[in-house]
């Protein structure tokens, strides 16, 4: 398999007027990997998701997509380098089947695809059955996505993100509002993506269950730069973490 580094980001920075919503941030994702990313409410970890899928500029600084730089890349172009992610809110399209949600994911988003595609074929076809297997939706492919329960959303959106046939899955709070249960079935489900896929994982999440369960690493940001970067037994001793967390810095 590759080894190398999936993501590089250099003295990235975003401002809005005056604040900086993420602040001269740098760090990097090797392949294969699984990094956790946490930190307080508007520490800047959606800002910076936006900033590497092209979604907002940068005001400074560099992102590096396995090897090709991609700041300033439209959205569109990045996801076709390689790069898929998932978005907080549930996004998935309600009057659409499971499986038609994953061909529009497919159709627009593959990677190695220019926009348009010229037509969804067999390989299309077998890498949306692929996702549907991997996330455990094949049995509800029929079914309208409205139709389906809170943690079945999470999975399809998974499964979307899969269906363009990412090398880097960036994931905002994949299990936010799932209870103990479905939080577990979510990792073991991420946990077999990785493994069979062979995927580079960045993941926000402020359950630290979940993000136990599956980082290798994680970096904790606190007003957009980076509070903490290392071990996640490291960060429960790290004196900047906890007084963060408890709104004292
Ligand atoms: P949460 O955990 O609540 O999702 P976060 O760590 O993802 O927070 P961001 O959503 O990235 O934080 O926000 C970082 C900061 O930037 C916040 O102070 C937010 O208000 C600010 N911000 C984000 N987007 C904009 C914008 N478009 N215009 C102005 N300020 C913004």
């Amino acid at each position: 398999a590759e080894r190398g580094i999936a993501l590089e980001v250099s003295n990235l920075t975003k401002r809005y007027g005056a604040m900086a919503a993420v602040d001269d941030l740098s760090f990097h994702v090797d392949t294969h990997e699984i990094l956790g990313i946490s930190g307080p409410n508007g520490a800047g970890k959606t800002t910076l998701f936006d900033l590497v899928s092209g979604l907002t500029r940068p005001s400074e600084g560099k992102v590096v997509l396995f090897g090709e730089p991609i700041t300033n890349h439209r959205s569109e172009q990045i996801c076709h380098l390689g790069l898929a992610r998932t978005f907080q809110l549930n996004a998935v399209f309600d009057s659409m089947t499971v499986e038609e949600n994953l061909m529009t994911a497919n159709y627009f988003g593959h990677r190695n695809r220019s926009f348009p595609a010229l037509r969804f074929d067999s390989h299309s076809r077998e890498a949306c059955d692929e996702a549907l297997e991997i996330v455990g939706l094949a049995s509800e492919r029929k079914r309208p996505a409205a139709t389906l329960t809170g943690l079945q959303r999470k999975l399809l959106m998974l499964a979307s993100a899969i269906a363009t046939e990412p090398r880097l899955l960036m994931l905002d709070e994949p299990v936010g509002g799932l209870n103990k249960d479905e939080i577990h079935q979510c990792a073991e489900v991420i946990r077999h993506i990785r493994a069979e896929r062979n995927l580079t994982i960045v993941l926000i999440e402020h359950v630290m269950s979940f993000v136990t369960a599956l980082a290798d690493r994680v970096m904790v940001l606190h007003h957009g730069a980076k509070l903490y970067e290392g071990s996640i037994a490291g960060m429960a001793e790290s004196a900047d973490v906890v007084s963060a967390y408890l709104g004292s810095s």
